[in-house]
């Protein structure tokens, strides 16, 4: 029998390191990330190849190292009993195994899979990487209302990009709204959710979303991210949704980069509406609002929390409004939301979307749902720009 191995030569592939247990036994440390100080470590991408398995016969996989911190907080680790893999085998699209154990006192999560193939992948979360979106932009790029600019370079050079769709773009007097996607880069949910959004606003149907409203994309804020399989931490370890209260160029080009498009675009006199950052995590789904909401930015939220609910989006909690800084006082713990507030008086939300099982479709998320939600995001976004 040739032995399993299991790769990561790809992008997004990664894995800290692996042990045989056994000829169908392997032990799996998740390699996880911290920040520029050590601290705030996350295992929750994990996302590799297997190679050498035998059809039909039984593997397992346990998953380990586990353990880390949020917001300086010690946690059992983001991957849980909630949090079963993805799989994929050859030709199939990604669905979630379904027959595993979690260990919360070692922590370990057991995972057995019984292959049909003898190659298969498994994953966190489906992955969705800067190659997948080069082939959306490719295809978006035919179409006359969407522009593509690049603000800026990522600590590793890769191209920091914005979207523009919008029948004859330039009007001052028509309402913005602005969209950010993975800020973090494990959330792929969040990319799948994009990209239903494009697709839906270059549409046929979408005509009327484009004509009287400029929508504004950072389709993926964290290209060196997706790109090594990281977390949520740029290069260097800055958390890209933390440091918006620091403009350090050196050390975080994407946040410096995204923050100026922002300048420029309110310096030539147009209005963002609505702002919207999205999210995953594993188990909570919600939607916040800026820090000290005046009454028409509590009208808007209430407005876009209530036709939000008539999505698939299921909040696990009421709508609620974000504080000043995620830290008070300390430096380097501003949220994009809190950040934009504070310099721009921006109106703008963070959206979490749980990886877990959900409530609304009665299962575990997959990219169908992403797609559709993405759909249903762009029409409330624009119901909610033109009402309030
Ligand atoms: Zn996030």
């Amino acid at each position: 029998m040739p032995a399993i191995t299991l790769e990561t030569n790809f992008e997004g592939g990664n894995l800290g390191y692996y042990e045989r247990v056994g000829p169908a036994h392997l032990r799996l440390g998740v390699k996880g990330e911290k920040d520029q100080d050590g601290r705030n470590r996350q295992a929750n991408w994990y996302s590799f190849r297997v190679e050498g398995a035998t059809p039909g016969q039984k593997i397992l996989f346990d998953l380990v190292d586990l353990p880390g911190e949020y917001n300086y907080r010690p946690n059992r680790g983001a991957i849980t009993q909630d949090t079963p893999p993805v799989i994929r085998e050859d030709q199939t699209s990604w669905r979630h195994v379904t027959d595993y154990d979690y260990d919360a006192n070692e922590p370990k999560l057991r995972v057995r899979v019984i292959p049909q193939a003898a190659v298969f992948w498994l994953a966190h979360v489906p992955p969705y990487t800067n190659r997948d979106l080069m082939a959306l932009e490719k295809e978006c790029q035919n179409h006359p209302a969407f522009q593509r600019q690049i603000i800026g370079k990522s600590l590793g050079h890769r191209p920091l990009l914005l979207w523009t769709i919008a029948e004859n773009a330039g009007t001052a007097s028509k309402p913005t709204v602005w969209l950010m996607f993975r800020q973090h880069s494990w959330e792929a949910g969040t990319s799948w959710v994009a990209e239903g959004a494009v697709r839906a606003l270059l549409s046929e149907q979408g005509a009327e979303l484009r004509r009287n409203t400029i929508w504004k994309i950072f389709p993926l804020c964290d290209p060196d991210g997706v790109a090594r399989g990281g977390v949520r931490f740029n290069s260097l370890g800055y958390d890209l949704n933390r440091n918006w209260d620091v403009e350090d160029p050196q050390r975080m080009p994407e946040i410096t980069a995204q923050r100026q498009a922002m300048r420029d675009w309110i310096s030539q006199g147009h209005r963002i509406k609505l702002f919207l950052s999205l999210h995953n995590t594993e188990t909570a789904e919600y939607l916040e609002g800026p820090p000290n909401p005046d009454a028409t930015t509590r009208a808007l939220a209430e407005k876009l929390f209530e036709k939000l609910n008539q999505t698939s989006f299921d909040p696990s909690r009421p709508l609620s409004f974000s504080e000043v800084s995620t830290a008070l006082g300390v430096p380097g713990r501003m949220t994009v939301v809190q950040g934009l507030a504070r310099d721009f008086g921006i109106r703008g939300f963070l959206m979490e979307q749980r990886i877990s099982f959900h409530r609304k479709f009665g299962r575990l998320p997959l990219p169908e749902d992403r797609l559709r939600f993405g759909r249903e995001l762009v029409e409330v976004m624009w119901q909610v720009a033109h009402a309030v």
